[in-house]
């Protein structure tokens, strides 16, 4: 974000603002249903063919057998073999993305995509002059519900941070809003585990610092928060105060797409590699979007000891197919050599490198890389908000 605004400046717009998170509800599962009546009710699962799938979607009638997002496939089958297992259609699913997205504008150009179901709108302004961010939330939600007949949960919150955690508060078909004077309480006594970002791992470390709450954070200072969780620290400590000054960010053009995810407990790298499987075809969907081609393909993973380890890879010509750069993000395990030894507790794979279609510095040298990070759901396998 370019310093044009003084912190007291950003500090004071940012205040005023009214952002709305929607999330559509079991998103590619609940498309399928809709576009064949004889799945409704049912239990349905979408996830690729083949030994190495994972789940990409599961209806709510699946997940009461405990199936989730991002699980391998086989287990899934196991733990329902009557469910309906469906290959993803993502052009389908973008036509939908599209539909949904044409609704947003009706009310606000400020829309922030975070993947095909999710977004953020800042409705601090709104086209159509309702009163109120819920009454807009409200409005969206009708007419997904009555033009698409899919549901989708909405957040109305001050902020980004705080309009996530409030999309997925009464989800499915949900809407929770939070209110500038309702920040402080809510936060009191939010969980840990409900802030983006946290997932099993860092709860139990805040666990064994006495942290169960945002309300508990306020109460550490910011130089033993950063000890214990560097960079993050800095954060969690402005987010348990409610504090996030990130604005809804518009078209941006993204230069990378990634996918990241944190495991309940640290394991060795072999057992890193569903997730990858399953964090690929994340991004390998959200670059379908995405009119330019990526030319590299990377690889994250941080250690136990929260040591940040990439590596990536530009072939010649880019993977044709999920199987394909699912195999390539595979290949780039083959330089990690801290011993079998070394547990992990983060995985990540992504496309950077986003070359237009023309000739390349056409426009000049670029600026600063805006990249799109698919928020993969953390603590897996207890939570999950496609
Ligand atoms: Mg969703």
């Amino acid at each position: 974000m370019p310093p044009e605004h003084s912190d007291a400046e950003a500090l004071i717009s940012a205040a005023i603002r009214k952002i709305v998170h929607i999330d559509m509800d079991a998103f590619y599962a609940s498309v399928e249903q809709r576009d064949d009546p004889t799945l409704r009710g049912r239990p349905v699962v979408v996830a690729p063919r083949g030994p190495r799938s994972v789940v990409c979607a599961a209806s709510y009638e699946a997940r009461r057998f405990g199936i989730r997002s991002a699980m391998p496939a086989l287990v899934a089958e196991r733990l329902c073999p009557q469910a309906a297992f469906l290959p993803p259609d993502f052009p389908r699913y973008q036509a939908v993305s599209r539909a949904v997205r044409a609704i947003f504008v009706r009310h606000t150009n400020q829309i922030e995509p975070l993947s095909l179901d999710e977004a953020y709108l800042d409705v601090t302004e709104n086209k159509r002059c309702l009163p109120t961010a819920t009454r807009v939330a409200q409005t969206i939600r009708a007419e997904i519900h009555e033009e698409l007949h899919l549901t989708a949960s909405a957040g109305v919150a001050p902020n980004k941070f705080l309009a996530k955690i409030a999309s997925d508060w009464k989800k499915p078909d949900g809407l929770f809003v939070i209110q500038p004077h309702q920040v402080d309480s809510f936060l009191v006594s939010l969980p840990v585990d409900r802030i983006p970002g946290v997932g099993r791992v860092t709860e139990a470390r805040m666990a064994g610092l006495g942290i169960r709450t945002a309300g508990d954070l306020r109460t550490m200072d910011l130089a033993l928060m950063e000890r214990h969780f560097g960079r993050y620290g800095h954060r969690l400590h402005q987010l348990s105060r409610g504090i996030d000054l990130q604005p809804v960010v518009a078209d941006r053009a993204s230069k990378s797409i990634s996918a990241e995810d944190t495991f309940a407990t640290d394991i060795p790298l072999a057992e890193t590699r569903p997730l990858l499987c399953a964090l690929a075809a994340r991004v390998w969907a959200a670059s379908r979007q995405n009119a330019r081609l990526a030319r590299t393909i990377v690889l994250k993973l941080k250690t136990k000891e929260f040591h940040t380890l990439t590596r990536s890879l530009t072939p010649d010509a880019m993977p044709a197919s999920l199987d394909a750069f699912q195999s390539a993000a595979l290949s780039l395990y083959e330089r990690i050599d801290l011993g079998p030894s070394q547990l992990y507790r983060l995985v990540g794979v992504g496309l950077s490198n986003f070359q237009a279609d023309n000739a390349a510095g056409l426009f000049g040298p670029e600026a600063a890389d805006p990249a799109e990070v698919l928020h993969a759901p953390n603590a897996l396998p207890s939570t999950l908000t496609t």
